[in-house]
């Protein structure tokens, strides 16, 4: 958490809010996790892209600050006058300094990086392309989860085969897709059903503002919609919504996985 519609949502809310703005002094809570944020000043916001769960803040001197939410990361517009709280790990002011970029984190989880020239440190580097990028076909989807011997799910949790899925939304998309997520292999009917899926839950849940468990909330501050249309998440031990065989759960590579063991085979 957040996953991408979570990170979807906050990046077309904050977009018209900052882009064409300068930002000027920057504090940041002192870990290297945060303190890239002081190297930015003067920059003008050019766009906000989102890849993953990464946001993407381009900036006019061919650079960007690169923002990972983590489990409890939001942004928001701070207004004059307000000084957040004891949370906040970075804040950059816009413009004049009376408004304030601000990026607030309780479990310091999340981090921040800025890259040149599209260069991108860590993570970023080595994920997969966006779950909504149509240019993925199914096709290429099935390879790369063939190149893998491991369960389906944690290849989807790994974010090589695709970009932006967590949790929530592969456990979602694996039951929609009817594939058990500890399948080492999968047919290439099953990468097809379960890239249309996962596009599928992502693309709900976006219209709903993202899921809100516990932190997530929109710039606006509030909380996201989709929690109520969960299917199998956090719901072991209630009825598949589909056969009404009790959903299952178990640990898998250190994460929680729920799933229909009827609909579902091994
Ligand atoms: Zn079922």
């Amino acid at each position: 958490m957040p996953e991408l519609p979570e990170v979807e949502t906050i990046r077309r809310q904050l977009a018209p809010l900052i882009v064409g703005r300068r930002l000027g002094d920057a504090w940041a809570f002192p870990h290297p996790k945060f303190t890239p944020a002081l190297e930015v000043p003067g920059a003008v916001v050019e766009g906000v892209e989102r890849r993953g769960k990464y946001l993407l803040i381009g900036l006019d001197d061919d650079r960007e600050l690169v923002v990972h939410l983590g489990m409890t990361g939001s942004l928001r517009v701070r207004p004059p006058g307000d000084a957040g709280d004891a949370y906040v790990r970075a804040w950059w002011a816009l413009d004049d300094g009376g408004e304030a970029l601000e990026y607030r984190d309780v479990r310091r989880f999340g981090r921040l990086v800025v890259a040149e020239g599209g260069r991108y440190a860590g993570t970023l580097a080595v994920q997969g392309p966006d779950a909504l990028d149509r240019s993925l076909d199914a096709e290429e989807f099935w390879r790369s989860l063939r190149a893998s011997r491991r369960a389906v799910k944690t290849q989807l949790l790994s974010q090589r085969p695709i970009a932006g899925v967590g949790n929530i939304y592969a456990d979602e998309a694996l039951w929609r897709a009817r594939v058990h997520p500890a399948r080492r292999t999968v047919t290439r009917a099953q990468a097809a059903a379960l890239l249309d899926a996962v596009r599928d839950v992502l693309t709900e849940s976006l219209r709903y503002g993202g899921t809100t468990l516990s932190d997530y909330r929109t710039v606006e501050g509030r909380e996201g919609r989709n929690q109520q249309r969960l299917d199998v998440y956090g719901q072991a031990g209630l009825p598949c919504p589909r056969c009404g065989t009790e959903l299952r759960s178990r640990t898998l590579d250190g994460r929680t996985a729920t799933w229909c063991p009827t609909c579902q085979p091994r």
